[in-house]
């Protein structure tokens, strides 16, 4: 690992200064970032130590939103009696990610910005990877890619965001506050990661320097019928092949509104107002459901390894949609 300069900021302003050095990064949980700069993947000039900042509280806001610091650890997110009473959609992503351990030291904000588990992005025995080194191709479109994208790929990246909790985040609408030295800017969670198309490399519409340091869950009818359905390789400890965070609004049975977000599929969780739309004002049924399915997958493309990914991703979605309704 090349050597770094290493801040520990005491303050939100001071780590926004030391932000602003050439090649900072910012350094939460560290359960992503420190693995990656060990590996040679990430090459800070000078760690941002967040940890001593605060940011780490949980609390109402006006109008029955719920917001939640960035420095908040995913365990503590996941049990806090707001999370799980009103967005039990977001508790069950984030208790389906990685381990209890990596859960206690993981933050919400270094959620976010996770990278890839692409293998040709995080081994650096591989010189293709415009992830990694831009304009050095990708590997894993001939190579091996049972874990990649079928939606939203490019020529030149056909990689996928990893977390759970951006799926259910961008089911619930959530907003992101950032700053940086000019001030204050939200950015809704669905414009935050980024389609790879010519530049895989940027993962997010984040600015250098910025820093996340909350995320605001707006009020919603969503918190009796949610189900976030993980299909994976095996039981723990494993990134979704598909994942599905399904929320439902039901009236007497009758769905008001929908949530259907994909997860595993694409360089960022998969949303379509129009899939959505197309559940409301029924009961809910598996022939909406899967027609609702078919829409938020047209266009879906697969790979050698990875075609099955498509169907799976339908049926997941019913399923995750049977579960929301049946659950309370
Ligand atoms: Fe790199 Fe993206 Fe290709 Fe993986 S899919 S090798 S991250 S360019």
């Amino acid at each position: 690992m090349q050597s770094f300069f290493y801040d520990r900021a005491s303050d939100s302003a001071q780590a926004l200064r030391l932000g602003q050095q050439p090649g900072a990064m910012y350094l939460a949980g560290g359960t992503n970032l420190l693995d990656l700069a060990k590996g040679g993947v990430v090459h800070p000039m000078r760690v941002v130590d967040l940890t001593r900042i605060g940011l780490d509280k949980i609390v109402e806001t006006q109008g029955g939103g719920v917001r939640i610091g960035a420095m908040a650890r995913n365990s503590d997110a996941a049990n806090h009696p707001l999370i799980r009473q009103r967005y039990p959609l977001l508790a069950q992503a984030l208790l389906s990610g990685a381990s209890a351990q990596l859960r206690n030291m993981a933050t919400m904000g270094g959620n976010l910005m996770q990278r890839t588990r692409c293998p040709y992005f995080t081994d650096t025995a591989f010189d293709m990877c415009n992830k990694r080194m831009p304009g050095t191709g990708c590997g894993a479109r001939q190579g091996y890619n049972r874990t990649h994208a079928i939606l939203g790929a490019s020529e030149a990246c056909i990689a996928v965001n990893p977390s759970d909790m951006n799926v259910a985040l961008a089911a619930l609408d959530a907003v992101i506050t950032v700053s940086s030295p000019r001030g204050e800017r939200t950015i809704p969670i669905g414009q935050f990661h980024r389609l790879p198309g010519d530049t895989p490399q940027v993962d997010t519409v984040l600015l250098p320097g910025e820093m996340i340091t909350a995320i605001d869950l707006p009020a919603s009818g969503f918190s009796r019928h949610a189900h976030y359905l993980k299909v994976r390789d095996r039981a723990s400890y494993a990134f979704a092949l598909v994942s599905v965070g399904a929320a439902l609004d039901l009236d007497n049975g009758v769905v008001r509104a929908a949530r259907i977000a994909l997860g595993g599929v694409a360089h960022k969780p998969w949303r379509m107002p129009a899939a959505e739309a197309l559940l409301a004002g029924h009961p809910l049924s598996d022939e909406r459901s899967r027609q609702a399915a078919q829409l938020l997958t047209a266009g879906a493309a697969g790979f050698k390894d990875n075609r099955f990914k498509i169907e799976l991703a339908r049926r997941a979605i019913v399923r995750a949609l049977n579960q929301a309704g049946a659950s309370a």
